[in-house]
């Protein structure tokens, strides 16, 4: 559910039924409180400007009773990596944990990640295979990458103790296996220091519902159906508890902590537009709306400085208005021996890079503000895809270019003329790509002679594809216990946490550099957060 105008009257008037009216004395009777000790009337004035949102927070002592109320000592909301990791970790110090989730799934976007570059270093598992990674390179290694621009601390957290989470997940029946990534530039130094989780016959499953059992166990419970909309907060600005939804009903869940683990915004596209300056559009992360970050600024949480960040893929079907077509065209998506062009038929990256790193291409396409990158085949290829796929044919293709996701031409100028390129400039663009096909040789984008194959007999197809995000990358800064960093230097918001997605922008730069890493972020976050709050409340 998007956040609306509808939310803001509907949370308002919950929390504040007692005081009568809708007013805007109303709102700052809601004002969030800065935990920062002896906060001044300055710093809470600095709160409120920054929830520039229409999320409220509820006030313990004048809130509406609800329809159910359930306490615990922690509260954690979100079933994914990033929660399952950090509810598992306080069961196994005894915390009795309410996971609460809207879904009734185990494993959030998890299920659908397929977990490249997990970064496990010098977990049991690495070790036993020979590989030693040598961690303060590593560290220095990443830090080059990001140009200094993230937050050390926590990134040398997550170097330091991703290994040993990726032994204790294998405690719960996850699986690893060492995975070769092609060498492309920036990765390279990752070959030998990553493994992939292995998703057969449901492992990773199995084992997410292993670490649910466990909460369990402890006398924590799953609640689903469950969707947070607002965080309640004492008289002293401390977090104690969360409101959920759950059909027309208003469920409270009070603990000593809250931890966030709702994996950031990408499936709100308002949220996208406003924060990311990008037109892209939630595709599979439909699960992530922004409540959390939501309720947590209006709690007092700091917005972070790349707050729009991204992992952007760049391989799927779409026509102008950003609907995706997922089917059929796909695979013409991800080839790496094909000629690329931006919307005015010109070439402007490596194709290889594009499609060994999705992230790089869609980097590029951000940053080169293009809204649509256009992959080009000739009859063969798009004479192969059709015996691959028997629903390839004649009609579908015709379907494809009536949605203007596909464009064909008997020869380049004239699928210049039909994708709207000046055709003597794709023309040009077309030649030279060939020419370079014929060399050999790729003196401008360096793309590896092996994927530079000329072009065949027309007709010409383009297939329109466009940015779309595998994820946000974070909304909230943390520490390294991964409590929330409020707005006033070095202030958090009082018994609120938050894991995962919501918190991986902080080793990051304004750019998701590294491919597929948000997951082993996610358990290692969870895991860290579980440790430090089990100190802090039992
Ligand atoms: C197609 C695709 C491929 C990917 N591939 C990779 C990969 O190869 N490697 C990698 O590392 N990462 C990958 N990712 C990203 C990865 O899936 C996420 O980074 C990871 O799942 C984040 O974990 P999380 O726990 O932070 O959030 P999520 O997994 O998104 O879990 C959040 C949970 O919170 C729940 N929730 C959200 N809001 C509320 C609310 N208000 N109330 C109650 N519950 C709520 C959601 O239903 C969900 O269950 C991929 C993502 C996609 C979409």
């Amino acid at each position: 559910m998007n956040m609306s105008r509808r939310r803001f009257l509907k949370g308002a008037a919950l929390g504040t039924a007692s005081m009568g009216a809708l007013s805007a004395g109303l709102l700052s009777g809601c004002a969030p409180q800065n935990s920062t000790e002896g906060a001044s009337g300055e710093s809470n004035a600095s709160a409120e400007k920054n929830t520039a949102n229409d999320y409220p927070v509820l006030k313990q002592s004048s809130m509406d009773a609800p329809t159910e109320s359930f306490e615990g000592d922690v509260v954690v909301l979100g079933c994914g990596p990033g929660g399952i990791a950090c509810s598992t970790r306080l069961a196994e110090q005894g915390a009795k944990v309410l996971l609460v989730e809207k879904t009734d799934k185990i494993g959030g976007t998890g299920t659908v990640a397929s977990g490249n570059c997990y970064i496990s270093l010098n977990s049991k598992f690495q070790l036993d295979q020979g590989f030693e990674a040598d961690i303060p390179a590593f560290y220095e290694e990443w830090l080059v990458a990001v140009h200094y621009h993230c937050d050390h601390g926590i990134l040398s957290t997550y170097l330091r103790n991703c290994g040993e989470t990726v032994d204790w997940l294998m405690d719960y029946g996850f699986d690893f296996e060492m995975r070769e990534h092609p060498a492309v530039p920036g990765l390279q130094g990752f070959a030998y220091r990553i493994s992939q989780p292995k998703k057969d016959s449901g492992v990773r499953e199995k084992a997410y519902n292993a670490m649910v059992d466990k909460v369990k166990e402890a006398g924590g419970a799953f609640h689903t159906g469950c969707t947070g909309t607002t965080l309640i907060l004492d008289d002293d600005g401390a977090v104690v508890g969360l409101r959920a939804e759950r059909g027309s009903d208003t469920v409270d869940f009070m603990g000593k902590a809250v931890v966030i683990a709702t994996g950031g915004y990408a499936a709100n596209r308002e949220m996208i537009n406003e924060y990311c300056k990008v037109p892209l559009l939630g595709r599979d992360p439909v699960l992530n709306n922004g409540e959390g970050a939501q309720m947590s600024w209006a709690a007092g949480a700091k917005k972070p400085w790349n707050l729009g960040i991204l992992c952007v893929d760049t391989r799927y079907p779409i026509d102008e208005n950003y609907n995706t077509y997922d089917t059929g065209l796909r695979p013409l998506g991800t080839k790496s021996d094909v000629l690329q062009v931006d919307q005015l038929g010109k070439r402007f990256h490596s194709e290889s890079a594009f499609w060994w790193v999705p992230t790089y291409g869609g980097a590029n396409a951000v940053e080169y503000d293009q809204p649509w990158i256009f992959t080009i085949v000739d009859q063969k290829a798009m004479d192969d895809l059709a015996a691959d796929n028997s629903n390839v044919t004649e009609d579908y293709l015709e379907s494809m270019i009536g949605a203007g996701v596909l464009f064909k031409g008997d020869t380049v100028e004239e699928l210049a003329a039909a994708a709207g390129w000046d055709p003597e400039v794709f023309a040009n663009q077309f030649k030279d790509y060939n020419d370079l096909c014929k060399a050999g040789e790729d003196p401008i984008f360096f793309k590896p002679a092996e994927d530079l194959v000329e072009y065949g007999e027309g007709p010409y197809y383009a297939v329109r594809l466009a940015p779309t995000p595998f994820g946000t990358c974070g909304d909230l800064c943390v520490t390294t216990d991964m409590e929330v960093c409020g707005t006033e230097p070095g202030s958090v918001v009082k018994g609120l946490y938050a894991v995962g997605t919501e918190t991986v922008g902080t080793m990051h730069n304004d750019y998701y550099w590294a491919l597929g890493q948000t997951v082993g972020w996610a358990h290692t976050s969870g895991r860290l957060a579980g440790e430090a709050i089990a100190k802090s409340i039992l």
